[in-house]
C-alpha cells in the first residue's frame, strides 16, 4: 500500500489485532494487515454501518473531498506537513492497483489526476506565488531512506514538470467552463482527487474479502478491548479514548449533480480563495463537489444556512453554470485535527499495545498510504516511511 501488490506469506505473530474506528484509515489499515497475513485475527470496532453495503457514513470519510492535495495545501513552515502529503501521494498508484479487485461496479476509484489551483485578486495571487514556490523549493522526502514494507523503494513519479504557473489561456483551454477572473493560475499534474464513497466501499469489500470481522459498538476505553495490538484510528473520537490533542473542526460540502443540458463539471480539481475563504470544485461521476467550510465548533455535524449560501455564491463566481445543477446533498463533518496539522501516526510511548493511526484533519483521504505504511511498519518492527517521523505520537509531551 502502499499494499505491496504482492503480499508476503509469513506471519510475524501479531496475534489478535483490533482496529478502533473503520472508516478510510481504519479500514485500510485493516485491509493491509489482514493481506500481509501479519495477524492471527484482525477485529474491526466500528459501531456505524449505516452507509451503502454497510460503510460508515458518520465519519470525515464520508463527507470529504476526496482530494490528494500536498500541492495545493502546501504553506511555509508546513515542511513536515508537505512532505508526508507528497510521499502518500506516491504510494498512491500503488494503493489504487490493489484495490481495483474490490471496487464495485459503477464509478471509478479516481476522480481527478490534475489540480488548477487559482487566484482571483492580487494578495490572493502573491499569496499563490509564494507558497508554489516553495513548495516547488522542498527536498524530495521520498528520495530520504524510506525504509521497507509495503510501498517502500522507487514510486511512480511526481516531476518538478508537474507544477507550473499557467496562463489564463491555458487555463482557459483546459478548464473552459471556468469564469475568467484568474489573476493568477497554477496546474498540478500528480494531485487530483478520488471519490471517497466508492473508496469506502472498496476497502469494505477488501476487508471482508481478507477475513476481516467486525464488532458493531463504540469502544468506551481502549483497556476492555481485548487484543494483542490496538489501532487507533477513530477520527475526532480518539481524543477521548487515548488524550491526544485531536479536535473536531466542522466542515460542509455540497454535492451536485448534473441535469441535462447544463455545463460540464470542472475536468480535474479546481481550488481558489474566493472573498478570503477557500473553495474547491472536485469532478465526481455526474456531478461534482463543492466545499468546504471550517469551523471550530466542537462536535457540531449540522448544515448552516450561512454555509450553503456562501459555498454557492463563492462556487458561482469560479463555476457560473453551477447554478443549473441539482442540488443532491449538503452534508458536514468532523475533521480530525491536531495542533500542528501532522496526524499521529506510530506506537504509544506508554501502551506497548497501541499503534496511533488518527488526527489527519483536513488531509486524511491523502495520507492514508502512508498511515498504511507506518501502521505496517509498526507491527513488522521495521522502519516507516521517513516522513512519518515528524508525527510520532509523543511529540507534544516528550522532552
Ligand atoms: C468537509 C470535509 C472535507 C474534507 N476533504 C478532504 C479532502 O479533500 N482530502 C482529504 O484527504 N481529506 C479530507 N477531509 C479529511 C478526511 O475526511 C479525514 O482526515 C479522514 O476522514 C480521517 O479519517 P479517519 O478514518 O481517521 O476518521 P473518520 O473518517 O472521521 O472516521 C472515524 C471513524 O471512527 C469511528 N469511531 C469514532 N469513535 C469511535 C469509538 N469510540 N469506537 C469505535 N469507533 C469509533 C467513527 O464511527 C468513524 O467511522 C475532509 C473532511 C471534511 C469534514
Amino acid at each position: 500500500m502502499t499494499v505491496d501488490p504482492a503480499p508476503p506469506a509469513a506471519r510475524t505473530g501479531a496475534g489478535r489485532v483490533a482496529v478502533v474506528g473503520g472508516s478510510v484509515i481504519g479500514l485500510a489499515c485493516a485491509w493491509a494487515i489482514a493481506r500481509a497475513g501479519l495477524a492471527d485475527e484482525i477485529v474491526v470496532h466500528e459501531p456505524d454501518d449505516s452507509g451503502p453495503d454497510g460503510v460508515p457514513a458518520s465519519g470525515a470519510a464520508w463527507v470529504a473531498g476526496g482530494m490528494l492535495a500536498p500541492f495545493s495545501e502546501a504553506w511555509p513552515g508546513e515542511e513536515a506537513v508537505f512532505a508526508l502529503g507528497v510521499d502518500s501521494l506516491r504510494r498512491w498508484p500503488n494503493l489504487l492497483s490493489a484495490l481495483e479487485p474490490y471496487v464495485p461496479p459503477g464509478p471509478p476509484v479516481r476522480t481527478a489526476t490534475h489540480t488548477h489551483m487559482l487566484a482571483v485578486d492580487e494578495a490572493d495571487a502573491r499569496d499563490l506565488d509564494m507558497a508554489m514556490e516553495w513548495a516547488a523549493r522542498q527536498p524530495d522526502p521520498t528520495r530520504q531512506a524510506s525504509g521497507s514494507g509495503p510501498g517502500s523503494g522507487p514510486a511512480p513519479g511526481i516531476t518538478e514538470a508537474d507544477l507550473r504557473r499557467v496562463t489564463r489561456r491555458q487555463l482557459r483551454e483546459a478548464e473552459p467552463s471556468l469564469a475568467r477572473v484568474a489573476r493568477a493560475a497554477y496546474r498540478m499534474d500528480s494531485e487530483g482527487a478520488v471519490d471517497n464513497r466508492v473508496l469506502l466501499a472498496a476497502l469494505t469489500r477488501a476487508c471482508r474479502a481478507e477475513g476481516v470481522t467486525w464488532v458493531r459498538s463504540a469502544v468506551t476505553s481502549l483497556d476492555d478491548v481485548d487484543a494483542d495490538r490496538i489501532v487507533l484510528a477513530a477520527g475526532s473520537g480518539s481524543a477521548e479514548l487515548a488524550g491526544l490533542p485531536v479536535r473536531p473542526v466542522k466542515g460542509e460540502v455540497l454535492r451536485l449533480r448534473a441535469r441535462p443540458g447544463c455545463e460540464d463539471p470542472p475536468r480535474g480539481v479546481v481550488r481558489a480563495f474566493v472573498r478570503g475563504r477557500p473553495l474547491y470544485l472536485v469532478p465526481r461521476d455526474g456531478g461534482l463537489v463543492v466545499g468546504a467550510t471550517q469551523y471550530e465548533h466542537g462536535d457540531d455535524r449540522q448544515v448552516t444556512v450561512a454555509g450553503v449560501r456562501d459555498l454557492l455564491a463563492d462556487a458561482e463566481m469560479i463555476f457560473p453554470g453551477v447554478g443549473e445543477y441539482e442540488l443532491a446533498e449538503a452534508v458536514a463533518g468532523l475533521r480530525p485535527m491536531s495542533p500542528d496539522n501532522l496526524p499521529f501516526l506510530g506506537p504509544d510511548s506508554t501502551d506497548p499495545r497501541l499503534i496511533h493511526a488518527t488526527g489527519h484533519g483536513r488531509n486524511g483521504i491523502a495520507l492514508t498510504p502512508v498511515t498504511v505504511a507506518a501502521v505496517w511498519a509498526e507491527l513488522h518492527a521495521e522502519r516507516g516511511p521517513a516522513a512519518a517521523r515528524a508525527a510520532a505520537p509523543d511529540r507534544f509531551t516528550r522532552g
